[in-house]
């Protein structure tokens, strides 16, 4: 069953609920071929059945019952995505992680009333979350856990890869201008209605939703992708308790950045950066993106712990800051 929700559709634009966020697809000079919307939907739903957390019979939720030390053969694309995926938590020392599932779940940020988890269960799970523990045989495409309790989560990355997959369907469907809008994770086909340029707002972290803190003005074929505590959190004792968590404690990033928006031109790889900036830093950025896409230029805006605003020289001369304009 199709858990995917469509909210509006029309000539030249999708708007859809899937991914626990809101989506959009816009069409920014043309209408929609015939079965357009419906190869999207097929896509968007395709992902999902592969990757939905919440969905016990994903093929991921079903990587739960493999038994320790048993190699299990997944889909050709579980594989590659796990495959980038993993690379891109060895070159962030491991503060990209993919293993943090059962945490994640102990920490339930997406439940009505979150509480902060008993200390001796978040170090029990820790233990379960070993990097070193997941397995994958190239030659048989199979995934093994080395340990029991290991359980992935790919919510850093999934909504990007899935924005990248709907922008490569829309090109190859002949599209030539066109957003794809995954819950803030954007991906931008052929050129924009700004002289060729899309501007794409930057949210100020803790702020109402569209407030912006500057505009971006981009090329074609530029996803931006951005993390930040106030997108999933709850307070307790007065304290912020957010979704992005440090794997070496198991519990969410002390004195980060309020927000980290990447832009490059991958879309997975954007999403996969921005968590990577918030947990570990400038230099684990720069060390996955040398890795997975030495190629392309990728650049970000980070909101520091006090406010302050900086800008990668990448992104200088695209970047307008509000208090400018
Ligand atoms: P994003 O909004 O793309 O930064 O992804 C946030 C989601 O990534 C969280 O809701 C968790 O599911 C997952 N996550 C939390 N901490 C980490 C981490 N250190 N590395 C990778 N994924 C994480
Ligand atoms: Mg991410």
């Amino acid at each position: 069953m199709s858990s995917i929700e469509i909210v509006r559709c029309e000539s030249n634009q999708l708007r859809f609920l899937a991914y626990n966020t809101f989506c959009e697809i816009l069409l920014r000079d043309e209408d929609a071929q015939q079965g357009l919307w419906e190869g999207a939907i097929e896509i968007a739903e395709q992902i999902r059945r592969m990757l939905d957390a919440y969905d016990e019979m994903s093929e991921l939720s079903a990587l739960r019952k493999a038994e320790t030390g048993q190699p299990v053969r997944i889909s050709d694309e579980l594989f590659k995505l796990l495959h980038t995926l993993l690379a891109a938590c060895a070159a962030s020392k491991g503060a990209f992680h993919i293993a943090l599932g059962g945490l994640s779940k102990l920490w339930n940020f997406a439940s009505d009333h979150p509480q902060c988890p008993d200390p001796q269960r978040i170090s029990k799970l820790l233990q379960q979350s070993r990097l070193e523990s997941v397995l994958l045989d190239e030659t048989q495409k199979t995934v093994t856990f080395l340990q029991d309790g290991i359980q992935l989560d790919i919510g850093a990355a999934g909504k990007g890869y899935a924005a990248g997959r709907l922008a490569a369907y829309l090109r190859a469907a002949g599209v030539g201008s066109a957003s794809v809008n995954l819950g803030g994770n954007l991906c931008l086909l052929g050129s924009g209605p700004r002289q060729g340029r899309w501007a794409v707002g930057v949210q100020q972290p803790w702020d109402r939703r569209g407030l912006t803190l500057g505009t971006l003005y981009l090329d074609a074929g530029q996803s931006v992708s951005t993390s930040g505590g106030y997108d999933r959190f709850f307070i307790q004792n007065g304290k912020v308790w957010h979704h992005l968590l440090d794997p070496r404690t198991g519990y969410p990033v002390e004195n980060g950045p309020l927000g980290c928006t990447v832009v490059c031109s991958d879309a997975l790889l954007g999403d996969v950066l921005s968590t990577t900036l918030f947990v570990g830093g400038e230099a684990c950025l720069r060390s996955v993106a040398e890795l997975l896409c030495p190629q392309s230029k990728v650049g970000y805006v980070r909101v520091e712990a006090d406010g302050t605003v900086e800008i990668s020289p990448e992104l200088e001369n695209v970047f307008c800051p509000a208090w400018e304009s």
